[in-house]
């Protein structure tokens, strides 16, 4: 955990300058089960795991990448970070949250004690989206196995969904994500907790829903440290 100096100057980072006390800022840790996720068949370990998705050519998104975005970060990390899909930078340097919004989603995580090392980050998408669109509902379920693989093998204590296309392809909903944050959700058979937030592009536009993403994180927190107990 950084010192207290340190998290403050996080906070200040985000724009943030009142500690909010842990239990006043979120709801109940209430787990809603919500959702079902299909069950892998094949069962590759994590470096099988790796080249099948380096060398996937499931979808079309595989002719116009640089390379495969995998994930980084700890295999065992309590949190899972998900974002949507790899922009022009995560393309270029295979790796996820590296441009302008990742730099955000690293002072939120250092807000609660994290870094990238520590989570495991990861996106719905491995290839990017041309022109930075949306998935699409074909793309989606075509990589959807390889991170309910990551999923099954980190087990982790908490997913953190940034973001609508997250949110709503993890727990199969077309609710808006201020609809679907301030709660706990659930990966049905894999009962892994999940909490929604922004997604830290839409922060660098709307700064004040800050305070709502640091309420997420404290009770994403909550979840882990029970959890723990
Ligand atoms: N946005 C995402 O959702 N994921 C990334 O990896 C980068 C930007």
């Amino acid at each position: 955990m950084p010192a207290e100096r340190d998290r403050l100057e996080y906070l200040e980072a985000l724009g943030i300058d009142v500690w909010v006390p842990r239990g006043q800022a979120s709801e109940p840790a209430t787990v809603l089960a919500d959702t079902t996720v299909s069950t892998d068949i094949l069962m590759p370990d994590w470096e099988e795991l790796r080249a099948a998705v380096a060398g996937c050519t499931s979808c079309r998104l595989h002719q116009h990448r640089t390379q495969t975005v995998f994930g980084v970060g700890d295999r065992d990390a309590d949190w899972m970070i998900i974002g949507e899909a790899p922009g022009v930078e995560e393309d270029r340097r295979g790796e996820p949250f590296v441009g302008r919004a990742g730099k955000l989603l690293d002072e939120m995580l250092r807000a609660v004690g994290l870094d990238r090392s520590t989570a495991f980050i990861a996106n719905i998408l491995k290839c990017r989206p041309p022109n930075n669109r949306d998935p699409s509902a074909d793309e989606a379920a075509a990589c959807r196995g390889y991170l309910e693989r990551q999923i099954d093998m980190i087990k982790p204590r908490l997913i953190l969904a940034v973001g609508r296309i997250a949110a709503q392809q993890l727990l199969h909903s077309d609710s808006p994500v201020g609809r679907m944050r301030g709660r706990v959700h659930s990966l049905n058979i894999r009962q892994v907790p999940v909490v929604v937030t922004y997604h830290p592009a839409y922060l660098l536009r709307s700064p004040s829903q800050k305070r709502k993403v640091w309420e997420d994180l404290c009770l994403a927190r909550q979840i882990v440290e029970e959890s723990q107990t």
